[in-house]
């Protein structure tokens, strides 16, 4: 990706094979990590730097589509948990089982991929606060899905016997 000149100063060569766009540290407005001065603010922008920067917004932009992913398996649970109460369609049950595994995936798989980000960056914020939700919210099925439903279906079998 990036590859410098031995003659290190300000004065080496950067080439870069595809830019990337990051916010600007000083003004926050979206540049490219080609430049070397902003365009909005004109703060000169160090390769090397700017490099890392982008690297980690990249990552924390990645967070935070995952985490969204995350909150509509959430969803997806929640309404097939909701649905199956219904002892009619009790086979829709499983699909919040199966959501019930995506979702439990999806949370284990943010955590190793992105737990460990260290960032100030708002999208990640927002991206680790939405796993929490998550996370709270797979806990509070565990058991709606797996105590009180099976009951309620007892009850139900039991009163119309
Ligand atoms: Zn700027």
């Amino acid at each position: 990706m990036l590859q410098s000149s031995p003659i290190p100063g300000p004065r080496r060569k950067i080439v870069i094979a595809s830019p990337r766009t990051f916010r600007c540290l000083n003004c926050n407005e979206m540049i490219n990590d080609s430049m070397t001065q902003c365009r909005y603010c004109s703060a000169t922008i160090d390769p090397v730097a700017a490099q890392l920067v982008a690297e980690r917004q990249e990552k924390a932009k990645q967070a935070y589509s995952d985490a969204s992913y995350l909150r509509t398996a959430v969803i997806a649970m929640f309404v097939f948990l909701g649905i199956s109460f219904i002892p009619f369609v009790k086979v829709l049950g499983w699909g919040f089982v199966i959501t019930f595994f995506v979702v439990l995936v999806l949370l284990v798989r943010w955590m190793m991929k992105c737990g460990r980000l260290v960032t100030n960056d708002a999208d990640y914020l927002r991206a680790r606060r939405s796993w929490r939700l998550s996370l709270v919210l797979w806990i509070v099925a565990i058991p709606i899905g797996f105590i009180i439903r099976p009951l309620v279906y007892l009850a139900f079998e039991l009163a119309t016997r």
